[in-house]
């Protein structure tokens, strides 16, 4: 039930050393904090390659085996789904849905811009889980550039307020992984 991972990644098959910018330990410290249980959110911020979703799968598996309800999806297939669920008039029931799992990731924030419309309906769920359901967000702009993700920075503001208040922001530097193969053979710079 739930989950919807887009393919098995594990937290041992994260290369950190192909990673220095980010501190293993600020990885494996993040289940004895209890961020979970405690509805606080952890933001994966950082350009495309650097294994974001690999460890935002990873992480959500910890929390399936330490018995969480887990729910993956991307922050496309969430906000079309609150648009249609909006436009038929059942947004109530779909935020409740969503309000369900204890562990909510949205992986891919910020790829595409959203209307304000869109952008509103991101903040009611975020809202909804304020401070009662985990949220595990990948991005790839900083959070300074989350007006433009979220169609200004009224929006924008109201929901960094509420994501940010119990938060783990682990930024993401460096080349992309996929890449990485081919710099080595000399096939790109
Ligand atoms: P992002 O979501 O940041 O764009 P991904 O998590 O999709 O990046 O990573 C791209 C590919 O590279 C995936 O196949 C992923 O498993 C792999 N990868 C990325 N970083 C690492 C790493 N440090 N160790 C091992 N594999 C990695
Ligand atoms: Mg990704």
């Amino acid at each position: 039930k739930l989950a919807h991972f887009p393919a098995v990644k594990e937290l041992a098959g994260f290369d950190f050393e192909a990673q220095p910018s980010i501190d293993p330990k600020q990885i494996r410290d993040l289940p004895a904090s209890r961020w979970i249980a405690n509805g606080e959110n952890v933001l994966l911020l950082g350009p495309p390659g650097v294994g974001k979703t690999l460890l935002s799968i990873a992480l959500g598996r910890e929390a399936i085996l330490a018995g969480y309800t887990v729910q993956f999806t991307t922050a496309t297939t969430l906000v079309a789904g609150l648009v249609k669920a909006h436009g038929e008039r059942r947004l109530d029931e779909k935020l409740l849905a969503l309000s369900k799992p204890k562990l909510l990731i949205v992986d891919e924030l910020g790829y595409l811009p959203l209307e304000p419309d869109a952008a509103h309906l991101f903040f009611q769920l975020v809202s909804r889980r304020y401070e009662t359901g985990a949220m595990l967000i990948t991005s790839n702009r900083s959070v300074a550039e989350w007006g433009t993700v979220f169609a200004g920075p009224v929006v924008a503001t109201a929901i960094l307020d509420r994501l940010l208040h119990h938060s783990h922001v682990l930024t993401i530097r460096g080349d992309s992984y996929r890449l990485r193969a081919k710099r080595k053979s000399g096939l790109i710079q």
